[in-house]
């Protein structure tokens, strides 16, 4: 490479850790992390230990501005990137500047999908996504009287277990029959259904949203496609994201559901690869198939995974996929990557839950509610594709982790 080095559009989790683990590498070439919001910040707290007053936003960064000087990593925060010259290398930024590179890197995240209904833009309807949707949150949480959650997915399930127990109405409204659909088994969704209903929470399954209605210029129901209203003067749309490809479309790149990127991260550009949350990638954990991934994890080891080759020790991408979401008093951990048709085993366990997913026979993926030693174990059976059989699965005499070590 030469002076214009890697520019990073998008200074989040994965744009960070491309950064961070450039320099780890040795890589001597100047490093520039872009992003439109301020230092990089962990966005799993939002939803749970920041909403909760138990961490402040210097607590949300992933390092403090020091360390990019330290490691001589250019931080231009606060401007976007608008467009790509592909064939000059050169990104347009929103203040007029445009920047070299020899290499790109996109790491743009993804958006709230907005509730496409009358009324979704009232004040007192809120999203989460950034530090600055949090402050709002939490600022309109403490007056709110009663509370209604559009989504229930990880997002606005933790929020409901933020919420549950002030004594104030708090009702979720979801569109499917069960909680986090998409995402885990009926047992697992089950179990939420139930802990969050103990603990006061008010679900309406097959519920659509007709319109958010106003009283005074602000929301104070909403209104269910069946016509019946929930009172709510606080209330939040969690109704998942859409990944930030615009940029990549507009410069040509092959997207849809995401940036394409192969195995090795790389776009259909070989100078501009693509990694975290905005990225589609192929994945052995799906049959080869590629996939978006909105986890932590994976805009981490993504961001690993390219540094290494962006230094020469070119690996394809493959890390088992994990995911965490803390709803309540209760760790929900997922392992693996599962569809909602795969057959569920339930691990008869003292407290909590472990849900094993199979797929034709293969181990696809793990659920389990605070049985973090389920859950690491599966995370290495499905590491280095380990047999494990239904049955054995459901035998709580079978011991996972000596399955693990013999291996
Ligand atoms: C409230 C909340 C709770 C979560 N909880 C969990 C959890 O418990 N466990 C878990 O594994 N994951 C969780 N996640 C998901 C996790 O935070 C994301 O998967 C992760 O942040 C993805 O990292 P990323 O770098 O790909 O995207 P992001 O962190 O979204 O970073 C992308 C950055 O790029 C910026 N950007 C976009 N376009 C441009 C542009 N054109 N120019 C400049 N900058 C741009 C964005 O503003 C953003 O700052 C949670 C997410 C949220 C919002």
């Amino acid at each position: 490479m030469s002076a214009a080095g890697v520019v990073i559009v998008g200074a989040g989790q994965a744009g960070f850790q491309v950064a961070a683990s450039l320099r780890e590498a040795g890589f001597t070439d100047p490093v520039t992390l872009l992003g439109d919001e301020g230092l990089p910040y962990q966005r799993p707290p939002l939803s749970k230990a920041y909403l909760a007053g138990k961490t402040d936003a210097v607590g949300l960064c992933l390092r403090p501005a020091a360390y990019f000087d330290e490691h001589r990593i250019a931080r231009r925060s606060g401007v976007s990137a608008t467009a790509i010259d592909r064939a000059a290398r050169q990104v347009r930024l929103s203040d007029g500047a445009t920047l070299a590179y020899d290499h790109l890197v996109l790491a743009t995240g993804a958006r709230n999908r907005r509730l496409p209904v009358p009324g979704a833009d009232l004040p007192g309807v809120h999203q989460l996504r950034s530090l600055a949707d949090a402050d709002a949150l939490k600022a309109a949480r403490g007056a709110a009287r009663a509370i209604a959650i559009v989504g229930a997915g990880f997002i606005g399930l933790e929020f409901a277990g933020l919420c549950a127990g002030s004594g104030r109405p708090v009702t979720v409204i979801e569109a499917a029959d069960r909680p986090m659909a998409r995402a885990v088994s009926a047992e697992t969704a089950g179990f939420f259904t139930q802990a969050h209903t103990a603990a006061g929470v008010t679900f309406a399954f097959g519920a659509g949203v007709q319109a958010l209605e106003a009283e005074a210029g602000r929301v104070a129901r909403v209104r269910l496609a069946d016509g019946s209203a929930i009172d709510a003067d606080l209330v939040l749309v969690g109704i998942g994201v859409v990944p930030n490809q615009d940029l990549a479309g507009a410069a040509g790149l092959a997207v849809g559901d995401g940036i394409h990127a192969d195995p090795f991260l790389a776009t259909s550009d070989p100078a501009i690869s693509a990694l975290g949350d905005c990225a589609r990638v192929p994945s052995r954990f799906a049959d080869g198939q590629p996939v978006r991934i909105e986890s932590v994890q994976n805009a981490v080891d993504q961001g690993r995974c390219l540094a290494a080759r962006l230094t020469g020790r070119p690996v394809a991408y493959a890390a088992v996929p994990w995911f965490w979401s803390d709803q309540g008093p209760h760790k929900l951990q997922i392992a693996g990557l599962t569809r909602p048709d795969d057959a569920s085993v339930v691990r008869p366990t003292e407290g909590g839950l472990s849900v094993f997913r199979f797929r034709d026979g293969h181990l696809s993926g793990v659920e389990t509610v605070d049985r973090p030693a389920d859950h690491m174990a599966a995370r290495r059976i499905l590491g280095l594709g380990l047999p494990l059989t239904p049955e054995a699965a459901a035998d709580p005499a079978r011991d996972l982790k000596a399955l693990v070590k013999g291996a």
